[in-house]
C-alpha cells in the first residue's frame, strides 16, 4: 500500500493498528461449533456428516478463509499454545477403532503466518511446532472441507484455567475473524463417556438420558437468548449440567465460539441430536 507523506495525519488509531498487522483485514468470518462425537464419523455417512458437507460448501460459496483455527477438546495443555507447523501432522489419538480410521489422511497445510498473528494478538499464547491435527480436527474437516484446500492450525486449551478464562481469551482473539481466520470449536455440548459406554454395552445406541436432553436444550436456549456469559457456568443448569459435563474438556471449545460472537449475529443450527445416551452432536454456526 502506497502512502503519501501526509497520510498518517488523517488516519485514525484503528487504521494505524491495521497497518502494523501482518494480515490484511477481510470480511468478518463466521464461527462454527462442531459436536464431533465418535472418531468413526470420519469414515461414516450419516445425517451429521452430511450436515458438515453442506455447511462447508455453504461457507466456501460465500467466504474465502485464509486459514482455519480449530480449538479441539483433544489438545489440553498447561499454558495456551498455537500450532505453527507449515505441514501439521495427523495425530491418530485413539485406540480400539478399525484400521481404516488410522489410514485416513487429511493433507492440509498449516498457516505459520496466522499462528504468529495469534501469538502477537495475545502474547501469553506460545507458538509451538509440537502437536499437529488431532481427531477433534481431521474427523470433521474431512467432511467440511474434503479437498483440504484451506490451511489449518490448532489452538490448545489451557486445562488448568477456569471457564471464564476461555471466554475472556476468546473475546481477545475475536479480531482474528477479521483477518480471514475461520474459527471452529470442536467438542461436544454433552459428553459423558462412562454413561455412553453403558448404553453401548446394552445395545441402546438411540437412547437419550433425560439430563442429556435437558442440558442440550439449556445450551440451545442460552444461545438463542444470546446469554453467552451464562454458558461459562454450566453448573447453573443443576444436575443436568454436572452429569453432561463430568469433565469440561469437550465443553470448553464452545466458550471460544460464544466468546468471539456478538449478540447481533445470526445463529444457525447445523445439526442437533443426542446419541449413545449422553453425547450431544449439537453443531451450529454463528454469523
Ligand atoms: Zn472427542
Amino acid at each position: 500500500m502506497a502512502l503519501s507523506p501526509f497520510a498518517f495525519s488523517s488516519m485514525n488509531l484503528n487504521q494505524l493498528k491495521n497497518l502494523s498487522d501482518n494480515l490484511p483485514d477481510t470480511e468478518r468470518m463466521p464461527l462454527l461449533f462442531v459436536g464431533h462425537g465418535s472418531p468413526m464419523n470420519a469414515i461414516e455417512d450419516n445425517p451429521f456428516t452430511r450436515s458438515l458437507h453442506q455447511t462447508g460448501k455453504d461457507l466456501l460459496a460465500h467466504y474465502q478463509p485464509k486459514a482455519i483455527m480449530v480449538v479441539s477438546a483433544h489438545w489440553l495443555t498447561k499454558g495456551t499454545f498455537v500450532q505453527m507447523s507449515p505441514r501439521p501432522e495427523i495425530i491418530y489419538d485413539f485406540g480400539g477403532f478399525p484400521k481404516a480410521l488410522s489410514e485416513v489422511k487429511y493433507p492440509a497445510i498449516g498457516s505459520p503466518e496466522s499462528a504468529k498473528e495469534v501469538s502477537k494478538l495475545v502474547s501469553t499464547i506460545h507458538p509451538t511446532q509440537d502437536w499437529g491435527l488431532d481427531h477433534g480436527s481431521w474427523t470433521i474437516l474431512k467432511h467440511l472441507f474434503p479437498q483440504a484446500n484451506v490451511p489449518v492450525f490448532q489452538l490448545s486449551i489451557d486445562y488448568q484455567r477456569p471457564m471464564s478464562y476461555h471466554f475472556e481469551l476468546a473475546q481477545r482473539l475475536s479480531a482474528l475473524r477479521d483477518k480471514g481466520i475461520l474459527i471452529i470449536g470442536s467438542g461436544n455440548v454433552v459428553h459423558n463417556l462412562p454413561k455412553s459406554f453403558e448404553m453401548m454395552q446394552q445395545g441402546k445406541e438411540d437412547y437419550q438420558y433425560d439430563w442429556a436432553v435437558t442440558f442440550d436444550n439449556w445450551v440451545k436456549n442460552k444461545l438463542n437468548q444470546r446469554d453467552f456469559q451464562a454458558l461459562t457456568d454450566y453448573t447453573q443448569a443443576g444436575q443436568a449440567g454436572t452429569l453432561s459435563v463430568p469433565t469440561p474438556d469437550h465443553y470448553i471449545p464452545l466458550l471460544y465460539n460464544v466468546g468471539m460472537a456478538s449478540a447481533k449475529e445470526t445463529i444457525t443450527t447445523v445439526h442437533e441430536s443426542v446419541v449413545l445416551g449422553g453425547i450431544s452432536m449439537r453443531t451450529f454456526r454463528i454469523g
